[in-house]
């Protein structure tokens, strides 16, 4: 028992900053401390401050400034003493956690990885598996080192999806999982070698970055490039295109797999900039966009093949299907503005679905950090209950479709109205639950507050 308490009294030792008796600094500020019982520290400036203020005496000669660590328990009997006033602790910097690298061992199945992102990622049920296949594909040909000798293409894919709806969402959240460094960028930054922008190399170095500039971990990276229709070559354009196709070309490279010259530490290369050479054959890359109007591409393709022929169907057969964009080929793709070169160095190509008012609600409600989630955790630390009624659920993904901008709406919605909640409650101990009512969220009334010992 004994044993047990001493070793939770160095643990706790080991875990907090010791401060200083007199004048409150921390141990990393004011340097080594003459320590006694009851947790009394006093650093080498205050006590020196005391023995100067001994007038003339044999003290005053003493330079305590190079002093080490001392506790003087081993010299006084001062055990028996009463602990002292509670001192107040400060964690010291908590250590790095040591990462664990993706090894064969470890490396998730498709459908574990698959259940992990179920646990964030809302409905999208397609794209996660589609994601979750490959990146388990790509990782075990790059842990095996076998990326070489079969003849199956690395991986990189290309989703499309209209905005705010997860599909940033959902390589973070793989990258989480699989512990694998991630760097995003949006393609509409990027411009051909040369022009004022960041050329592609660029994406290597924020990889880089994210990876604390160690080389071999971010070559086991994954990197999200956004916005990817945004560089689609122009129909009829006359002048010089800088941004569109001379940008998929210059992404070419980096996505196959070569040795590129990256500038560590920043964006640019300049003279004063170090370079380092990446290897990109291991990273996974995953591009992303929303492609507006391809469904019209798409549709024109398919009334085209169904009014041909002896089974020919209605012209306008596909006219009026929502989910046409799940029927998307490399075909419907290169009419859109991307080059073939480029599409074939993405061979896993997968659509996400538009977030209806139902998918809203589930991800108000489902996902392991959903939002009201966290504030109902914050609030709970008052002791106060945060509850949503049905009607709060709705009016917040009614006032979600209404803006357009997917998923992403949710937040703004939900953080303008907690504002006051978070703001009053704490003003009032006596508030023990506080419901929200879709009147509430649609301005037309309180919440309903209920006090402590009332129910
Ligand atoms: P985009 O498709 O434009 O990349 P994001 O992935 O950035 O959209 O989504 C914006 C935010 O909306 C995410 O950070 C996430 O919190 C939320 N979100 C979007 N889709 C989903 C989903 N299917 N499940 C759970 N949360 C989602």
């Amino acid at each position: 028992m004994s044993d047990n308490i001493n070793n939770n009294d160095k643990d706790d030792k080991d875990e907090y900053e010791k401060y200083c008796y007199l004048c409150r600094r921390p141990e990393s500020t004011a340097g080594p401390f003459i320590s006694m019982p009851g947790e009394i520290h006093i650093c080498n400036q205050c006590m020196q401050k005391s023995f100067d203020s001994f007038n003339n005496g044999p003290m005053q000669y003493i330079d305590l400034s190079k002093m080490p660590n001392i506790n003087m328990s081993q010299f006084m009997p001062f055990d028996d003493l009463p602990k002292s006033q509670k001192v107040k602790k400060r964690k010291k910097k908590e250590e790095k956690k040591e990462e664990t690298p993706l090894t064969l061992e470890n490396i998730p199945a498709p459908h574990k990885i698959k259940g992990m992102l179920d646990e964030y990622v809302v409905g999208q049920e397609y794209a996660k598996k589609a994601i979750s296949v490959a990146v388990y594909n790509h990782y075990k040909r790059v842990i095996t080192n076998s990326m070489d000798d079969i003849e199956i293409e690395k991986s990189n894919m290309l989703m499309l999806g209209p905005t705010g709806c997860g599909k940033t969402y959902l390589v973070k959240t793989v990258a989480k999982l699989l512990n694998v460094p991630l760097a995003i960028t949006d393609a509409t930054t990027l411009t051909e070698a040369g022009y004022i922008g960041d050329d592609v190399e660029s994406i290597l170095s924020k990889l880089l970055a994210v990876a604390d500039n160690d080389v071999e971990k971010a070559e086991m990276g994954i990197v999200f490039i956004d916005e990817i229709d945004k560089i689609a070559k122009k129909k009829e354009t006359h002048s010089r295109d800088v941004s569109g196709e001379s940008v998929q070309q210059g992404l070419l490279k980096i996505l196959e797999g070569a040795d590129v010259e990256v500038p560590v530490g920043s964006g640019s290369k300049n003279a004063m900039t170090p370079m380092t050479t990446m290897n990109t054959r291991n990273i996974l890359f995953i591009c992303g966009g929303a492609f507006p109007e391809i469904e019209k591409i798409i549709k024109q393709r398919l009334n085209k093949q169904s009014s041909m022929g002896f089974n020919a169907d209605l012209k306008d057969k596909y006219d009026k299907d929502d989910n046409i964009i799940k029927e998307v080929t490399n075909d419907d793709l290169r009419d859109f503005g991307m080059i073939p070169e480029f599409l074939g160095r993405l061979p896993v190509l997968f659509t996400l679905d538009a977030l209806d008012k139902d998918m809203y609600i589930k991800i108000l409600k489902e996902p392991k950090n959903a939002i009201l989630k966290q504030y109902q955790k914050l609030l709970a630390l008052d002791e106060v209950e945060l509850l949503f009624d049905d009607s709060a659920y709705e009016a917040i993904a009614d006032k979600a479709l209404e803006k357009k901008t997917g998923a992403r709406a949710l937040r703004a919605i939900i953080e303008k109205f907690m504002l006051d909640i978070m703001y009053e409650i704490p003003r009032d101990d006596s508030i023990g639950r506080v419901t929200i009512t879709g009147d509430y969220i649609n301005g037309k009334g309180a919440p309903i507050i209920e006090l402590r010992g009332t129910n």
